[in-house]
């Protein structure tokens, strides 16, 4: 398999060499050249098979023979054993044809897992094949360097290195990275806020001297094997409830739009879904476009939903480069648009996405609203994130005869403050980490200067 950039000008890259790149170098993502397509009988052949062997088909098409089956399988392997829920993500059903994705089992509670215990695992591979060193350097606002910290804890041939801002992240978001103490594992506590540790990342990436040679890997949601790992549940959830023989539809908390894209790859492959609903939060970049057509970027405004806060949604360019026909140029015209002032799709690709694609935002209040609504109807403690899903899938959904899976991406106790505004005591951390708060932890704080930080990673790496 051939992977190619949105924008058409960038050269065109193996599996292997796409999971160890971030951007293309014109500036574009990188898809899949052909998407490969399951026949109605191998979509149904996969009922009631464990996830594990239902994601080794799903992705093995992408992979195309670059990694040997047995090698792949036991990489699955590995990654979902992981998981604290023998079914790795549970379907429940929580009304009349409503049903929640459980996507928060594995080692930080949230969905992201799902991706980054795989591509961890996937990078450490490539480079002990290549007999070369990474290094690994992420900025967090806190919900996110976590999984990437567990992802990565066990490789050989990866150091990762996560900035935080210092005493600017909660107890348990700290803790969930910082009692990580593998020796591959680095965390740095900036003495300033996220913009300032997030534009340390960006010049280090810009420019690697100071690494002298080894490479800098992003692993961020841009990164194509982390939305392979994620197109996965879309099959196994819609499998369980009747696909292909039955059509299901999906509504999915969304930001950049990675969670959601794995979904239309989904369908591409022949899942037979009826409907997607993005749900955002009040950062509505996303709703506004395929409502409004309104393609502009707004201030960032911080919610009760953070792992959603964001100001430019950047894996939905694959999806439009698919509304565009794939044509590069087209996208990398409407993109060059999108970074100078506020623009909208032509109206033809905008009519197809529209046929799929149905949108609902959902401010604070609602948020709360909803956690203590859906608590009262189903028994269920909804994370802030999914809480946006649940009233989205309420309000825009297109029937209620298709089924409609709503994918929890975060456990309650993970964002516990939206919990307890909403009136609970609070969310109980899973068994598996009730100690949380008494282990111990280690992180250095470093000034936010840019030589500090590189002088820290260039010494600290093996
Ligand atoms: C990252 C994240 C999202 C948004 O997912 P995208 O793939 O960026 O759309 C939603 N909920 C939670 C809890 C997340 O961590």
């Amino acid at each position: 398999m051939r992977y190619i950039s949105t924008r058409g000008n960038a050269p065109a890259l193996s599996f292997e060499e796409v999971v160890l790149t971030g951007m293309a170098s014109d500036g574009g993502l990188y898809v899949p050249e052909h998407i490969p397509e399951f026949s109605h009988d191998e979509i149904a052949a996969m009922a009631g098979l464990p996830y594990t062997e239902i994601a080794f088909r799903v992705m093995k098409p992408f992979v195309g023979g670059e990694i040997d089956d047995d090698t792949f399988r036991r990489l699955i392997d590995e990654t979902y054993a992981t998981f604290k829920h023998d079914a790795v993500v549970p379907l429940k059903q929580l009304s009349h044809n409503h049903y929640l994705l459980e996507l928060f089992h594995g080692p930080t509670l949230a969905f992201k897992d799902v991706a980054l215990q795989l591509l961890g695992r996937l990078l450490d591979h490539f480079l002990a094949k290549r007999d070369q060193k990474g290094v690994i350097m992420g900025a967090t606002s806190g919900d996110t360097g976590s999984a990437a910290i567990e992802g990565c804890r066990h490789c050989d041939n990866l150091d990762i290195f996560i900035l935080h801002p210092h005493e600017r992240v909660s107890a348990v978001q700290r803790r969930q990275m910082t009692t990580v103490l593998a020796d591959n594992v680095y965390n740095i506590a900036i003495e300033g806020n996220f913009d300032d540790a997030q534009a340390m990342v960006k010049a280090s990436f810009a420019d690697q001297g100071f690494l002298q040679g080894t490479q800098l890997i992003a692993v961020n949601s841009i990164n194509w094997a982390r939305i392979m790992a994620q197109i996965v549940y879309y099959v196994a959830s819609a499998v369980a409830l009747g696909a292909p023989h039955r059509e299901v539809s999906f509504c999915v908390p969304s930001a950049n739009f990675g969670n959601l894209f794995a979904g239309y790859m989904a369908k591409r492959m022949g899942l037979p879904v009826k409907q997607f609903v993005i749900a955002t939060n009040a950062n509505d970049i996303l709703h506004r476009t395929i409502t409004d057509n309104d393609f502009s970027k707004t201030e960032l405004k911080p919610t009760l939903a953070p792992s959603m806060d964001i100001v430019v949604s950047s894996n939905f360019e694959r999806l439009l480069f698919e509304a565009y026909g794939r044509n590069g140029k087209d996208v990398a015209d409407l993109m060059g648009r999108f970074a100078q002032s506020p623009t909208s799709l032509h109206e033809a690709p905008l009519a197809e996405l529209r046929k799929l694609f149905a949108s609902h935002s959902v401010g604070d209040d609602t948020i709360l609203e909803v956690i203590r609504e859906a608590f009262e109807h189903t028994g269920e403690l909804l994370d802030p994130h999914t809480a946006t899903g649940y009233r989205a899938a309420q309000r825009a959904r297109a029937d209620e005869i298709t089924p409609m899976i709503t994918l929890a991406t975060a456990h309650p106790a993970k964002f516990e403050d939206a919990v307890v505004k909403a009136g609970f005591e609070g969310a109980p951390l899973p068994e598996n980490m009730h100690d949380l708060m008494a282990r111990e932890e280690r992180y250095d704080v470093l000034p936010a200067e840019l030589k500090a930080v590189q002088a820290y990673v260039a010494e600290h790496r093996h």
